[in-house]
């Protein structure tokens, strides 16, 4: 079976979204996201975000980001708060998920939430947090996506896995080099569901929250 990897910095497999690296360009063959990630932001961000707008637009383009909040390595807030809002309205134009990158930045997150409208669908990606810090936000459209650290069994990420409505839930290798099919079988463990069923759960949630689809 081929699992779907929603989140990847390597693969480029048919059932995968790969996330481009600065300078990147896509291919035509394979699913992509593009955003400008915290750790590359400067003040040049509107040259880029013309390239990430254009790119967008792309049939093959399946999500905004990584993009989000990051107080240990980004630049300063203000700058991190623009550029965030900017990426979470073209991802609600698109009606694409936003991949959520959020290190120490809950309060940013809540911030946003309380007061924008036209929020997107929010994939909060390698969430690895106490629960309660997922039940803050269910309110809102936000999908968790869950990669390695469901490979040990007391992680926070394997308890909220097991508590998390589950039509909220993807998965990912990231940055790791970890097949995803090990991240299937651990969550597939956690969850008492065949991979199969996993399968067919994570396609259905895909394509209810995101204009373009897959198969
Ligand atoms: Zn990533």
């Amino acid at each position: 079976m081929t699992f779907f990897d929603f989140h990847t910095h390597h693969s480029l497999l048919k059932r995968s979204i790969h996330n481009l690296a600065e300078q990147e360009d896509p291919k035509p063959d394979s699913y992509f996201s593009v955003g400008i990630h915290p750790w590359n932001l400067n003040e040049e961000w509107e040259k880029e975000f013309v390239r990430v707008k254009e790119f967008s637009s792309l049939s093959n383009c399946l999500a905004i980001g990584e993009s989000g909040f990051d107080r240990l390595w980004g630049p300063d807030l203000d700058l991190q708060r623009k550029v965030f809002y900017e990426h979470a309205k073209l991802a609600y134009e698109l009606q694409i998920p936003l991949i959520l990158h959020l290190v120490k930045g809950h309060d940013l997150l809540l911030e946003y939430l309380k007061s924008e409208v036209r929020v997107p669908q929010i994939i909060w990606h390698g969430f690895n947090l106490k629960s309660h810090m997922a039940e803050q936000v269910l309110d809102f459209p936000i999908s968790f996506s869950f990669g390695k650290a469901i490979l040990k069994s007391d992680s926070n990420a394997s308890h909220w896995l097991k508590k998390c409505p589950i039509d909220r839930v993807f998965f990912e290798t990231d940055d790791s080099q970890l097949s995803i099919d090990s991240i299937y079988k651990s969550a597939s463990v956690i969850l008492q569901l065949s991979e199969e069923e996993l399968t067919l759960q994570v396609r259905n949630n895909w394509n209810k929250i995101s204009s373009r689809k897959i198969e």
